[in-house]
C-alpha cells in the first residue's frame, strides 16, 4: 500500500506510525498517510513564523509564485486526480475539475490587485489604509472538496503576505499531501507546510501560541470549538461551516425545464456540497409533477465507483456520514415521509445510496431541519408563499438559497427576503473566485473568496502622515 507523507519547512517529512485511509467505493483502505505528532505541529510552525519574516516582504515575487502554483496544479491534475477521486469517492472527471478549479484560483490571486484606500490627501495630510498580513496561518479543510477549498486559503493568504501551516481531513489527506509536494518544487521552504492526522491534530493546530489566524472549513459543532480555542489568544477566524439551503419552487414554473438545474443543485457531489440545496418548497399545484420529474431523474443516475467511466454520483465519503444520512430517511420514514426514490443502500461494499427523493415531510423531520449532506432530499409542499419563506428561514443555518421562477424580478426580490450568505435564481450553487462566499447565522462568520476573501488574510492599518 502506497504511502504518503507530509511537508514540513520544504522538505518531505514521513512517519513510521501511519493511519489507513479508505476508498469508500469499497470501505477498504487502499493507502496511508503520515501521523504527525506534537513535535510536527512544532516544526511546521516555527518554518512557517521563519519564513513569514522575508516571504510578506515581497509582493512581486508572491504573485509569481501564485502563478507558478496555478500552472504546477494543472500539469499536476492527471496524478492528483485518481487519489482524490480514491479517497473522497467523487467520479474521476470531477476530481479533475476540482483540480483545474484549485489552479483556477491561484491565477485570480495572482492578478488581483486590491489598492490602498485614501481616506483624506490634502495640503495638511495624507490617510490611508492599508492591509498587512496576520502571520502563521492555520488552513483547516473537510472531506467533500479537500482540495480546491484548500485553494481558497492559501491563494488568498499568500497573496496577503501570510505563511501557512494546513492540516486536511483525516478521511481525504492524500490529494492535500500531494498538492504540497507540487508546490514544494516552487514555494521558498516554510511558505506551506501540510500535516495529516486525526482531529486532535486540528485541535492542537488551534491552540499553538503562534498561529494568529484559523480559517477553518467544516461542521458548525466543530467551528464552534475553534471559535472557543481562538477566543482564549483572540487569534483572528473564518468560520466556513454548515448549511440546509432552501430551494423554494414558484407557481410560475415548468416543471419539466427546472426539475434538472434543482436535481444537480441537490445532489452534485453526492449532496455532499456545504451550499448543496438541502430541501426543495414546491406549491402544491406544481408537487406532483416536479417529484415525478426529480424521481425519474433520480431513478436514471449511473452510481458507482468514481474511477468507473460514466458514473455520475459516488459514495458518500464515510461510514459516519452514511449511517447519518440512512438514520436521518429513517427518521423522515417514521414520521409518515414517502420515498420516491432511492432510499435503501445499494449493494453490500461501500458507502452508496442511490439518490434518494422524500416527499410528505415538514417541519420536525430531522431530513428538513438538519443538514443531510449527503444524497437524500426532503420535499416540502406549501400552500402560503410567505410561509414557505417562513419555513425556508427558519433554522440555524444561512449558507445560500435559491429561488426558480419565470419572472426574474420577482425572483430577486424574494431572493433578498432570504436569510443567507448567496441566494440565486433559477440557480443554485454558481460560485466563483471573485464572488464573496460565506454564511449567515450558524453558517459561518466572514466570508471567502474575491476581495473581502482577501481582506480576511490581513488586518489593517492607518497611515496618517503630516505634510506640514
Ligand atoms: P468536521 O468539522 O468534522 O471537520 C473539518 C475539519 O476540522 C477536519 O480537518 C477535522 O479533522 C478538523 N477538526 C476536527 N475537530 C477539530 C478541532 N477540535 N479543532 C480543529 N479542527 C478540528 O467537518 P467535515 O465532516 O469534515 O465536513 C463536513 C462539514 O463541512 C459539513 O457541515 C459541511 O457543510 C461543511 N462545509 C462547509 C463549507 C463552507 O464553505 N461553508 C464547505 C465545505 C464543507
Amino acid at each position: 500500500m502506497q504511502s504518503y507523507g507530509m511537508v514540513i519547512d520544504g522538505r518531505a517529512v514521513n512517519t513510521k506510525d501511519q493511519d489507513p485511509v479508505i476508498n469508500p467505493a469499497f470501505g477498504e483502505p487502499f493507502a496511508t498517510c503520515a501521523r504527525a505528532s506534537t513535535d510536527h505541529v512544532n516544526e511546521a510552525v516555527v518554518a512557517a513564523k521563519k519564513a513569514f519574516a522575508t516571504w510578506r516582504k515581497d509582493e512581486a515575487l508572491r504573485r509569481a509564485k501564485l502563478g507558478e502554483c496555478a500552472a504546477i496544479l494543472q500539469a499536476k491534475a492527471a496524478e492528483i486526480a485518481p487519489i482524490l477521486s480514491q479517497e473522497q469517492g467523487k467520479p474521476l472527471n470531477h476530481a479533475m475539475m476540482e483540480i483545474f478549479g484549485a489552479s483556477m484560483w491561484f491565477g485570480y490571486y495572482a492578478g488581483l490587485q486590491v489598492e490602498p484606500e485614501v481616506l483624506q490627501d490634502d495640503g495638511d495630510k495624507r490617510v490611508e489604509v492599508v492591509r498587512k498580513p496576520i502571520g502563521v496561518v492555520a488552513a483547516i479543510t473537510p472531506w467533500n472538496f479537500p482540495v480546491i477549498l484548500l485553494s481558497w486559503k492559501l491563494a488568498p493568504a499568500f497573496l496577503a503576505g501570510n505563511t501557512v501551516v494546513a492540516k486536511p481531513s483525516p478521511f481525504t489527506p492524500l490529494s492535500s499531501l500531494m498538492v504540497a509536494e507540487a508546490l514544494r518544487e516552487v514555494l521558498p521552504a516554510g511558505v506551506l507546510n501540510v500535516l495529516s492526522g486525526g482531529n486532535e491534530l486540528g485541535a492542537e493546530l488551534t491552540r499553538h501560541p503562534d498561529v494568529r489566524k484559523i480559517s477553518f472549513t467544516g461542521s458548525v459543532a466543530t467551528g464552534k470549538k475553534v471559535m472557543s480555542c481562538a477566543a482564549e489568544d483572540l487569534k483572528r477566524v473564518t468560520l466556513e461551516l454548515g448549511g440546509n439551503d432552501p430551494a423554494i419552487v414558484l407557481d410560475d414554473v415548468d416543471p419539466d425545464q427546472v426539475a434538472e438545474g434543482l436535481f444537480w443543485g441537490a445532489f452534485q457531489n453526492s449532496g455532499q456540497v456545504c451550499s448543496a440545496i438541502k430541501r426543495i418548497y414546491v406549491p402544491e399545484k406544481l408537487h406532483d409533477k416536479l417529484v415525478a420529474n426529480l424521481a425519474d431523474r433520480a431513478k436514471r443516475t449511473k452510481v458507482g465507483p468514481g474511477m468507473e467511466p460514466d458514473v455520475e454520483l459516488g459514495p458518500i465519503n464515510n461510514r459516519m456520514q452514511f449511517e447519518k444520512v440512512l438514520a436521518m430517511v429513517e427518521d423522515a420514514k417514521s414520521k409518515g415521509g414517502k420515498i420516491v426514490a432511492g432510499g435503501a443502500r445499494l449493494g453490500d461494499k461501500g458507502y452508496f445510496l442511490p439518490p434518494t427523493i422524500v416527499t410528505d415531510v415538514g417541519r420536525g423531520v430531522k431530513l428538513v431541519d438538519d443538514e443531510q449532506f449527503g444524497t437524500a432530499l426532503p420535499i416540502v409542499k406549501y400552500k402560503d408563499l410567505d410561509d414557505a419563506i417562513a419555513q425556508a428561514n427558519g433554522t440555524h443555518y444561512g449558507l445560500g438559497a435559491s429561488v426558480w421562477t419565470k419572472s426574474v424580478a420577482r425572483g430577486t426580490e424574494i431572493a433578498r427576503e432570504l436569510d443567507a450568505g448567496t441566494t440565486w435564481v433559477n440557480n443554485h450553487l454558481d460560485l466563483s473566485p471573485m464572488q464573496p462566499f460565506g454564511g449567515h447565522k450558524w453558517s459561518g462568520i466572514g466570508v471567502e473568496n474575491g476581495s473581502w476573501g482577501y481582506k480576511e488574510f490581513t488586518q489593517l492599518q492607518v497611515v496618517s502622515t503630516k505634510k506640514s
